[in-house]
């Protein structure tokens, strides 16, 4: 019984408070369940009003604080306020999970210029400018935890967005180089990779493009997509004391496709 008290005490996050950015749906809204079932109060960071609206409910139903800053993340004024707002609202920052994403889809060739860089500036620039803004908190209270999200496309060449999987493979290596920089301030800064999870930018692929979602789906061998909830548990332990000595990592959690 002590033993199963203090296995369960490695993953408490009772008294931390979590930014969650895009935290109002999908797998962020997974990852904020997860971490509020834990314990943590949360800051939802996100642009859709409505959406958050339902997301506090939510979180609020769990017994824990719920506390809502629009932003749009790609703005680094934006992203600074929020930093700020949070500390403010809630006292302290231990947890920062960049989760705020977007993919614009297409022939390389044909793609826009300007959908490179929104998907650059959301994916990639605004983990750093969030992060950065974050560690100087993080580095009072004596430590902190920092999520990122890739992808499988942080692995892979990707097939239908060359921005999404260039702004996920940097940031792995973003995510390196932090971990490094700031392990004498005891900030852990790992990412997680996702596989294919059923979320509003994932939804329409079945109808869309039916022989790519059964290519997808054969592959997996746990025999299903993943659902955001299947997030929690990855997210719960990078953001808390059981991932101290953790840092820099990639956490794969795709149902074993990558190793298909
Ligand atoms: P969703 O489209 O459901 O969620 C994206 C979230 O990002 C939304 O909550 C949205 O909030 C927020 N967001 C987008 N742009 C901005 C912005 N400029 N400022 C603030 N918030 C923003 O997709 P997912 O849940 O699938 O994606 C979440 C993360 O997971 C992304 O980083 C994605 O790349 C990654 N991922 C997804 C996979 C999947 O299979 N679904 C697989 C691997 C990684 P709002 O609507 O309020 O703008």
């Amino acid at each position: 019984m002590a033993e199963q008290t203090s296995t369960h005490s490695l993953f408490d996050l009772t008294g931390k408070v979590a930014i969650v950015t895009g935290g109002n749906g999908g797998i962020g809204l997974g990852i904020a369940l997860g971490l509020a079932g834990a314990g943590a109060d949360i800051v939802i960071a996100a642009r859709d009003p409505v959406k958050t609206a339902e997301a506090m409910l939510q979180i609020e139903a769990l017994g824990r604080r719920a506390v809502s800053l629009p932003v749009d993340v790609s703005q680094e004024a934006a992203v600074k306020r929020m930093v700020a707002d949070a500390v403010d609202s809630m006292g302290r920052i231990d947890v920062l999970v960049n989760n705020a994403g977007i993919v614009a889809r297409g022939e390389p060739q044909d793609l826009p210029v300007a959908d490179w860089d929104m998907v650059m500036n959301v994916n990639l620039r605004s983990a750093f400018m969030a992060s950065k803004e974050v560690h100087p908190q993080m580095v009072k209270q004596g430590g902190g935890k920092i999520i990122n999200i890739g992808s499988l496309y942080s692995i892979f060449g990707s097939n239908n967005s060359t921005p999404y999987g260039a702004s996920k493979g940097g940031v792995v290596q973003m995510t390196k180089s932090l971990a490094v920089f700031w392990a004498k301030d005891n900030i852990q800064v790992n990412v997680l990779l996702p596989g294919w999870i059923t979320t509003p930018m994932t939804q329409g692929i079945p109808q869309a493009a039916p022989e790519r979602y059964k290519t997808i789906s054969d592959r997996i061998p746990a025999g299903r997509w993943g659902l955001p909830e299947d997030m929690a548990g990855a997210a719960v332990f990078l953001a808390s004391r059981a991932s101290d000595y953790v840092t820099g990592s990639s956490l794969v959690a795709d149902g074993g496709y990558s190793a298909n």
